[in-house]
């Protein structure tokens, strides 16, 4: 019904030679995997983009992702990437909304709703983040904040334009940290979005949206995250920079 998705979120790690051994190993260890995985998507640093995509070509399940794009078309902005410039060399998705990307670069909801919109506009496919942090959690306003993120960042598309989306749900405590969402923390987290999407669309646009789970998701974890029922990949950063534990986790599906 909806896609299974296991991505990866190299950060700005790797330089260009480390970048294209690795994402080589990936495509050639998940090519002839059995695996309810149905799409891989490694989201590197802009420099890798261009020859990733060509290392991808012929196969049919890895795809190629940007970690964040600018919100305006083009112009006089010293140091940035455009979307436009990211869908040009070939790729696929955009990760917005990353944590990292909130609390160090300022981006809220409102820009990053203007940064979908670019996004889309030029095809390109938002692995679109959110998540609390422990505070958050701490003291009970988890759902409010998800929601607020989901409504303000992507809530203002139509149900065609949202339809194009992935969500990855990342509580911010556990990302890097070690500490995982236990499998039913994650899964209730999973059905409030979905049961959020489907108030704000419809049932079956929530049906159809793939939500991935992001968080110390690592070889070991993966397989119980995934048999959750709201549960629909992963967005997987440290353990991406290793090919037999990213690819052990895109087998975890079955
Ligand atoms: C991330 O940064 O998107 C992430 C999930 O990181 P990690 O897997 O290292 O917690």
């Amino acid at each position: 019904m909806r896609k299974k998705i296991v991505a990866g979120n190299w950060k700005m790690n790797l330089d260009y030679n480390e970048g294209l051994a690795l994402f080589s190993e990936v495509v050639n260890m998940v090519k002839d995997e059995a695996t309810g995985t149905q799409e891989v998507v490694v989201c590197s640093p802009f420099i890798h983009l261009h020859s990733l995509v060509q290392l991808a070509k012929g196969s049919a399940k890895v795809s190629v992702g940007a970690q964040n794009a600018h919100q305006a078309e083009s112009g006089a902005y010293t140091g940035e990437i455009s979307a436009k410039q990211v869908k040009s060399v070939g790729a696929a998705y955009v990760i917005l909304g990353h944590s990292e990307r909130r609390q160090y670069f300022g981006e809220d909801n409102a820009l990053l709703a203007k940064k979908t919109d670019v996004v889309l506009a030029n095809d390109l496919k938002p692995i679109f983040c959110i998540g609390e942090t422990l505070q958050e959690r701490e003291a009970n306003v988890h759902f409010d904040i998800i929601k607020s993120q989901l409504l303000e960042g992507v809530g203002h598309l139509d149900a065609a334009a949202f339809s194009k989306l992935v969500i990855a749900y990342e509580p911010v405590w556990a990302i890097g940290t070690g500490v995982t969402a236990s499998s039913d923390q994650a899964q209730e987290i999973h059905a409030f979005i979905r049961k959020e999407i489907a108030a704000k669309y419809d049932q079956s646009v929530a049906d159809a949206t793939t939500i991935l789970y992001g968080g110390s998701c690592n070889p070991k974890n993966a397989a119980e995250l995934f048999a959750c029922a709201d549960i629909d990949g992963g967005l997987i950063g440290g353990a991406s920079l290793k090919s037999r534990d990213f690819t052990d986790i895109v087998k975890a599906f079955n």
